[in-house]
C-alpha cells in the first residue's frame, strides 16, 4: 500500500545531502515523493561508498570528499547560496560550524543530531561536561539567541530526537482528553509546562523497543545495528545524560550538575551504554533499556521547565530507555568486554532483516491514570511496503526529516529551532503516513513491579517515580 505522493513544498534552489548513510538513504525517496524537487537539484558529499549506487539510479550528483574543520569552508561555501538547503545526515561534521556557514549563505539547515568534528565525544582531554549534549545544545542554541529573522535551522529533526517532541505534545493533550480535562492545544510554549504539570506528569521515557531481527546474525568482533554503528557507539560513550525533575529527591552517587546554561539536565559519570534503566512499551511490556544521552532528554525538559522568579516549580525527569535490536545488544556486551574497544567490522542491518517492528513513543508516568505510552509502531514490513532503502528504524527518522524539511521551506526565516519548536499538528501530519500504527496505550507498570521479591533492593516506596527506582544498580 503506497503513500500518495503529495507534494507539501517546494525546493527554490539546491538542495545539499552530507552523509549518505542509512538515514541519507532513507530520507531521498521521501524528498522526491513529497517535494517539487528534481534529481539535478540535489547534491551528495560523502565519506564512505554507501549509496553511490542508489544515487546513480536516481541520477543525483554524488562526490566523496570528507568534510573536515580544515575544509568545509572550502569545500561547501561555493555550494551554497539563498534558497538552497543543507541537509545534515552525517557523522563527525560538526553541526554548528555548518549550521553558522548556513546562516552566512542564507542557506537553510537541518540536522537530525548536534554532532561536533570527528573525536570530540570521546576526546579524553575534555571534561565530562564538554563531552555532553547538553553542552553541545547551549552552543548551538547561542547562535540563534536574539535573533529570530534569520534562515532557518532546524536542530535535532529525525525521529528521536525529533517526531519525539511532536509525540509528547499528542499524548499530553489525549492524557487531558482522557482525564476528562477541557484543554485547548497550548498557544504558547510554557502552556505545553502547564499541562504537563496540571495533570502530575513527573517522569517521561523515550521508551523505544527495536525488536527486528535478521538472517544473518553478528559475528564475533562484529557490531551490528539497525542505524549508524559509529552513531550509535559515539552517543552511548557520551556521559549518561538525563533532564533531572523537580520531584526527584536521591541525588545520583555519580551525578553532576554543569554550571552553565539552562540548568534543566544533569550528567552521570559513565557513559549510557553502562547504564541501564528500567521502562515499559505496550508490545515488549516491563524492560530493561540503556540510558543513553538524546537531545530530547535535554530539550524536553528544558522546554517543560516552569519557573517563579529563579525558582524552579516544576521539571518532569526525563531520559531515553533503549533497548536495540538483539544483534546491537550482543554488540554492546562484547564492546563492553573490550573495554570500549571498538569491533574491527560494523554492519547496518536494512535489506537482511527478516521480521521485527521498531515501538518508539514517550512514557508519561507520575499521573492519576497509571503509565500512558504514545507512539509509532512500524514494522519493517511495513516499512519496506511504503517506501524504498528503509528499515522500521530508519524510515520514523525519515519521516521526521521530510516534516522538519517540509516546515523549513514553508517558513524559511525562523532562525534556530528545535522540534519542540514545530507545531505538532503539522509535524504529524506530515510524517503519519510514514509511521505505521500511530497509537497511545495505557498500563499499570511501575517501576516497583515484582521488584524485593528475591533481594531486598534499597527502593524509595513513598513515590515509585523517582529515578533511583528506575535504574538497575
Ligand atoms: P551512517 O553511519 O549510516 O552514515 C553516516 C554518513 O556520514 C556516511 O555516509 C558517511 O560516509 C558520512 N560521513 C562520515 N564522515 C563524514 C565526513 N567527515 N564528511 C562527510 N560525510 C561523512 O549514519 P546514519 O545512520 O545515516 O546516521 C546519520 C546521522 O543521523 C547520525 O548523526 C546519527 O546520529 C543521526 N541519527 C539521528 C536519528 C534521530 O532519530 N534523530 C536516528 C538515527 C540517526
Amino acid at each position: 500500500m503506497g503513500v500518495p505522493a503529495v507534494k507539501h513544498a517546494s525546493v527554490p534552489g539546491q538542495l545539499l545531502m552530507v552523509g549518505f548513510g542509512s538515514i541519507g538513504q532513507a530520507v531521498l525517496p521521501l524528498l522526491l515523493r513529497h517535494l517539487v524537487l528534481r534529481p539535478d537539484q540535489i547534491s551528495i558529499i560523502t565519506a564512505g561508498d554507501t549509496g553511490r549506487d542508489i544515487a546513480r539510479e536516481f541520477g543525483i550528483e554524488w562526490q566523496l570528499q570528507p568534510i573536515t574543520e580544515a575544509n568545509y569552508l572550502a569545500v561547501l561555501t561555493p555550494r551554497l547560496r539563498a534558497g538552497d538547503f543543507l541537509l545534515n545526515l552525517s557523522v563527525d561534521v560538526s553541526s554548528v560550524a555548518l549550521m553558522a556557514l548556513c546562516r552566512q549563505r542564507g542557506a537553510l539547515y537541518l540536522d537530525t543530531c548536534i554532532e561536533p568534528w570527528a573525536g570530540a565525544y570521546t576526546d579524553p582531554k575534555r571534561s565530562l561536561s564538554q563531552r555532553s549534549n547538553y553542552a553541545l545544545r547551549e552552543e548551538a542554541l547561542a547562535l540563534g539567541q536574539g535573533q529570530p529573522d534569520q534562515p532557518t535551522a532546524i536542530l535535532t529533526q529525525g525521529a528521536n530526537p525529533g517526531l519525539i517532541s511532536s509525540f509528547l505534545k499528542q499524548a499530553l493533550l489525549q492524557l487531558a482528553q482522557d482525564s476528562g480535562r477541557l484543554t485547548p492545544v497550548p498557544l504558547r510554549p510554557q502552556g505545553w509546562a502547564w499541562l504537563a504539570q496540571d495533570l502530575g506528569v513527573r517522569v517521561i521515557h523515550i521508551a523505544e523497543r527495536d525488536s527486528q531481527i535478521t538472517d544473518q546474525p553478528k559475528s564475533r568482533d562484529e557490531f551490528v545495528n539497525t542505524w549508524s554503528v559509529a552513531g550509535f557507539i559515539a552517543e552511548g560513550l557520551q556521559p549518561a545524560e538525563l533532564g533531572w525533575g523537580s520531584h526527584e529527591r536521591h541525588w545520583p552517587a555519580d551525578a553532576h550538575r554543569h554550571g552553565f546554561g539552562c540548568d534543566a539536565a544533569i550528567y552521570l559519570a559513565r557513559p549510557g551504554l553502562a547504564t541501564r534503566v528500567r521502562s515499559w512499551t505496550p508490545m515488549e511490556g516491563a524492560y530493561q533499556g540503556f540510558l543513553v544521552t538524546h537531545g530530547e532528554s535535554i530539550s524536553m525538559a528544558d522546554h517543560l521547565s516552569l519557573h517563579e522568579q529563579e525558582r524552579l516549580l516544576y521539571r518532569p525527569t526525563v531520559h531515553y530507555v533503549y533497548q536495540p535490536c538483539d544483534d546491537a545488544l550482543l554488540s554492546i556486551h562484547e564492546l563492553a568486554g573490550k573495554n570500549w574497544h571498538p569491533q574491527s567490522g560494523q554492519r547496518i542491518l536494512r535489506d537482511d532483516i527478516v521480521q521485527g517492528t521498531d515501538e518508539l513513543g514517550v512514557l508519561l508516568m507520575g499521573h492519576a491514570r497509571g503509565v500512558y505510552w504514545f507512539g509509532s509502531r512500524l514494522s519493517n514490513r511495513q516499512a519496506r511496503e511504503l517506501a524504498p532503502f528503509n528499515s522500521a528504524t530508519s524510515l520514523q527518522v525519515a519521516a521526521g526529516v521530510l516534516a522538519g524539511v517540509v516546515w523549513a521551506l514553508q517558513h524559511p526565516r525562523a532562525g534556530v529551532l528545535e522540534p519542540e519548536d514545530l507545531n505538532h499538528e503539522f509535524v504529524l501530519a506530515v510524517a503519519q503516513p510514514y509511521l505505521g500504527e500511530l497509537l497511545g496505550v495505557y498500563g499499570d507498570w511501575t517501576p516497583l513491579t515484582n521488584r524485593r521479591s528475591l533481594f531486598n533492593e534499597a527502593l524509595d516506596l513513598s513515590d515509585p517515580w523517582q529515578f533511583n527506582n528506575m535504574r538497575v544498580p
